[in-house]
């Protein structure tokens, strides 16, 4: 099928069989109805909104017989939102999570260490790694079932090979492993890769965890509503699904949408039965390319760079957190793990550095080269304060909200205490 038939089919079923967007649609008075491209282009979007809006299940286009799984998610208003899928559509997602250049078989041993409470992260994971022949470790994240300590022993007595997380927990694993005497790099022999993701990924920072742990990182990129949309190949360069997805770049302040270029990213899903995802608004900026890829992948590359909301100014320059973290981890590399937070107002920069015990000294000699780096790179003026071990990370704070929170690394205005936000367990 063409890309235009396929869009034809999920757009037209969406119209018929979704009551919320058939409404839109129809208010907007956008029909697809008579099918043209043209129609296409000038769908009002969807976003977390229209999500919320439709809460419990205005945009189900299926009947509830063939609803296989319903996932949510929550961000910090703690107004749910409702994801479904039918078997036809995990099929289709665990067949795609398998795209990624970690490339699992069956002499993996996949530790599972994000949320299965009605995310749909650990269950994608979960399924593809199982459909690889590969061995799972269901840990889940954010339950005190599942301290540290417990992961650490999963991870070595099992011999894991490919942990499957955010970033910042090979950041808390390591701190843990360290505390226990073990050296990450060295006593975990079996694990040669994670694929991360939950949150944004600079490419100090990967370096940095990539070096801290002698493994490679595989980002994966997506969320709970459109599951995977894209994830690094083997030569570690993020690439999108165009075979699943069409992707559009949107220029908010023209008011126009291009194949490619920087933007907010919307994407449409060709396969999705269950919940349509049609001119879908993600809210990220991006960078989207045909920048040629050792790989020989025909996908085009892509660079998040992260939330419209989160983009700050510093003197002409857009700047964004990951422009920060990847600033900051650069001269840190080979450190033990190394925790920040900053607070941004005009071009000066509070920012904090945490590490362990037996690491910040280390990390106190190299301060001076994280707040030069700071200057040239990003224009900041920096004052560094290095922090004890466990000010701004803590790992026995009660995991007891219903939202799942991510870490939050800079916040605009001043932070005086607030710490990364978030809420590992024991
Ligand atoms: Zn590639």
């Amino acid at each position: 099928m063409s890309e235009s038939e396929q869009l034809r089919e999920i757009v037209t079923r969406a119209f018929r069989h979704s009551p919320y967007l058939h409404e839109k649609w129809s208010a907007a008075g956008t029909v697809p109805e008579p099918w043209s491209s043209e129609v296409f282009e000038r769908l009002p979007f969807m976003t977390k909104d229209d999500l919320r809006r439709g809460y419990p299940d205005g945009l189900l286009a299926v009947d509830w017989r063939d609803v296989a799984v319903v996932h949510e998610s929550s961000g910090t208003t703690g107004q749910p939102t409702s994801s479904f899928f039918t078997a036809e559509d995990i099929d289709e997602w665990l067949d795609r999570m398998l795209l990624n250049g970690v490339g699992l078989g069956a002499e993996d041993v996949v530790l599972v260490k994000t949320p299965y409470s009605m995310l749909s992260t650990a269950h994608q994971m979960h399924g593809a790694a199982q459909r690889a022949g590969a061995a799972v470790i269901p840990a889940g994240n954010r339950t005190e079932l599942m301290p540290y300590s417990r992961v650490l022993r999963l991870l070595r007595d099992y011999r894991a090979s490919v942990a499957y997380c955010m970033p910042i927990e090979l950041m808390l694993f390591a701190r843990r492993a360290l505390s226990e005497g073990l050296t990450p790099a060295t006593d975990f022999p079996a694990l040669r890769a994670a694929v991360v993701n939950g949150e944004m990924l600079s490419d100090a920072k990967r370096r940095f965890l990539e070096e801290l742990w002698s493994i490679r990182l595989f980002p994966d990129y997506g969320s709970t509503e459109t599951t995977s949309l894209g994830g690094a190949c083997a030569f570690g360069t993020m690439h999108l699904w165009s075979d699943r997805f069409r992707f559009e770049v949107y220029d908010a302040a023209r008011g126009t949408c291009a194949q490619r270029g920087t933007g907010e990213l919307v994407v449409t899903s060709y396969h999705r039965r269950a919940m349509p995802i049609v001119r879908y608004r993600m809210g990220d900026i991006v960078t989207v390319s045909d920048a040629s890829c050792p790989c020989g992948s025909a996908r085009p590359q892509v660079r998040v760079h992260g939330r419209a909301a989160d983009l700050f100014r510093v003197g002409e320059r857009d700047l964004f957190p990951i422009d920060v973290e990847d600033t900051v981890y650069g001269p840190l590399l080979g450190c033990e793990p190394v925790f920040w937070t900053g607070s941004v107002d005009g071009d000066r920069l509070e920012l904090s550095l945490e590490s362990t015990d037996s690491g910040t000294a280390e990390v106190a000699s190299r301060a001076d080269a994280v707040g030069e780096a700071l200057a040239e790179r990003l224009g900041l003026r920096a004052e560094i304060r290095i922090v004890a071990p466990g000010t701004q990370m803590t790992l026995d704070r009660r995991a007891e909200q219903e939202a799942m929170f991510k870490p939050v690394y800079l916040h605009t205005g001043r932070a005086e205490g607030r710490g990364l936000e978030y809420t590992g367990s024991r």
